[in-house]
Parts: structure tokens; C-alpha cells; sequence
């Protein structure tokens, strides 16, 4: 039997359509938290949500890793889009996840800098966390014709591009503009880059896919409430095309 696949979402909403469809469910406690064990399609999976922002994100996938052995983990969720070219419902495959509230504060603003690293103290040369290309490059072109749920009457897109993570929800337009200017990210979220990050220590594959359920503009606290679940869909929709190319 090949080892599991972890998939984590902040929302239990974001969840929703893969719990619907696993089968033979088993729930596992480990360390206070609740992870459902069981099969979508081929595959073996756990799944479970982490709540809102990077420290929940953070200890919830080291729970997860230290007990079970994954053969990857994904994190199946919605985002706030940074970019024009991206719209409410459109899905963001993240060919990179950068931290964009960590660094340093040096009178210029914040200096944004690798998550547990400052540059005088253990400098590096990284900035953020990357999938494997060879993944990446297996998914674009199933990814390309895949049909997904029509939101505001229009029919969303898959894009590849740079998710940025921060403790922050973006309820505001020049937030959103400056994450887009200097990061050059196509969506803003609060988990992702810390789940890459615990991934990468215990040296598991992992892929952030995030649906768009808002614009990260004045508009994002009501619009993320309206579309969360039809956004959610679609990531879903994704992850089940991932879940089958890994
Ligand atoms: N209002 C919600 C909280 C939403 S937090 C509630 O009360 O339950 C938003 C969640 O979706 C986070 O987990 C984050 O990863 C993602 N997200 C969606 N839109 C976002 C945005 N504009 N800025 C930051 N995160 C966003």
C-alpha cells in the first residue's frame, strides 16, 4: 500500500466536497486534533482543517507528519486575488508560496525576508517555497482543459503563478496593490507558505492550490462569505487532477 496523501484546508467549508467524497472514514485524534483517514477514488488520504493563519496552519501539519507518513501533502483552499487577470472562482495552482509579512521593519517599511531567517542573523538566499517542477509540468496541461464550476456566470481558469501567505486578511485596496506590485503574487491567503515550510523540514512533497473567493479589495469580507463554498469547489476540482498526477 503506498503511504497517504495529506490534504489540509483552513475551513472546514473548503473541505466540504472531498469529505463528501472519501470513503471508508475513519476519524483519528493525534494531539488534540481531528484527522479523517480514507480513500477518494484510488487514493489513500487524511484529511483536516487547520484553522485560520500560519501558526495553526504550522502545528497542525507537524502533528500530522510526525505521526503518519505522506507521500505528499496538498492544501486545498480559497485565496483573495492580487491580480487583475485573476477573478472570483478562477484557481491558482502556486508555483511558489512566499511569506509577506515576515522580515524586518528598517524604516523603509518591512524588508520582507524568509520565514525564520533575518539577514544579519542567518542569512539566506531564499525567499519562499517551491514544488517540484516535474509536478508542476504534469499538471499543466491536464489543468489547462479541465472545466470548472461556473461562478458570476463565467467560466474559471486554472493559472500557475505565486500565492503569497500572511497573518493578515486583505480587506483593502492599496494592501492589495503593493502584495502584487513588490511580490509579484497572484493571490494573498494565511496558511500556505507555513505548511510548505513544515513540509519541507520533514522533507514530504507539497503543492498549495487556492481558488479565488475574493479580490483582497474593499469588497473581500463580503464577497469571500458569498463565494467561499463555490470557490472551494473548484479547488477541489483541482486537487482531485492532482491527487491522480502525483
Ligand atoms: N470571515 C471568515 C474568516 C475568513 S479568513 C470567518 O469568519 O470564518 C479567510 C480564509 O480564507 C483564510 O484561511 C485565508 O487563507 C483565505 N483567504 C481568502 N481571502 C483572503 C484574503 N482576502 N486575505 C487573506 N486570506 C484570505
Amino acid at each position: 500500500m503506498s503511504r497517504p496523501v495529506l490534504i489540509l484546508s483552513a475551513l472546514p467549508q473548503e473541505l466540504a466536497a472531498l469529505r463528501g467524497s472519501m470513503k471508508g472514514v475513519e476519524d483519528v485524534e493525534v494531539g488534540g486534533h481531528e484527522f479523517h483517514q480514507g480513500v477518494i477514488g484510488s487514493h489513500d488520504v487524511v484529511l483536516a482543517t487547520v484553522g485560520i493563519g500560519k501558526v495553526n496552519a504550522a502545528m497542525v501539519a507537524t502533528l500530522a507528519l510526525e505521526h503518519f507518513e505522506f507521500r505528499a501533502v496538498l492544501f486545498a483552499g480559497v485565496a483573495g486575488s492580487l491580480d487583475e487577470a485573476v477573478g472570483i472562482g478562477d484557481v491558482i495552482v502556486a508555483e511558489s508560496v512566499v511569506p509577506h509579512d515576515t522580515g524586518v521593519f528598517g524604516g523603509e517599511g518591512l524588508d520582507r525576508y524568509q520565514s525564520g531567517h533575518i539577514a544579519f542573523v542567518n542569512p539566506t538566499d531564499r525567499f519562499g517555497f517551491t514544488p517540484s517542477p516535474d509536478l508542476l509540468d504534469r499538471l499543466r496541461e491536464p489543468l489547462a482543459t479541465l472545466r470548472l464550476m461556473p461562478v458570476l456566470g463565467r467560466e474559471p481558469r486554472v493559472v500557475f503563478g505565486t500565492v503569497a501567505t500572511g497573518d493578515q486578511f486583505v480587506n483593502d485596496e492599496g494592501v492589495r496593490r503593493s502584495l502584487h506590485a513588490d511580490l509579484g503574487a497572484q493571490a494573498v491567503e494565511m496558511e500556505g507558505a507555513a505548511v510548505a515550510q513544515v513540509a519541507e523540514h520533514f522533507g514530504v512533497p507539497c503543492l498549495v492550490v487556492r481558488a479565488a473567493s475574493d479580490l483582497a479589495g474593499a469588497e473581500s469580507a463580503i464577497d469571500f462569505v458569498q463565494f467561499v463554498d463555490d470557490a472551494s469547489a473548484n479547488s477541489v476540482r483541482v486537487i482531485r487532477v492532482v491527487l491522480d498526477l502525483l
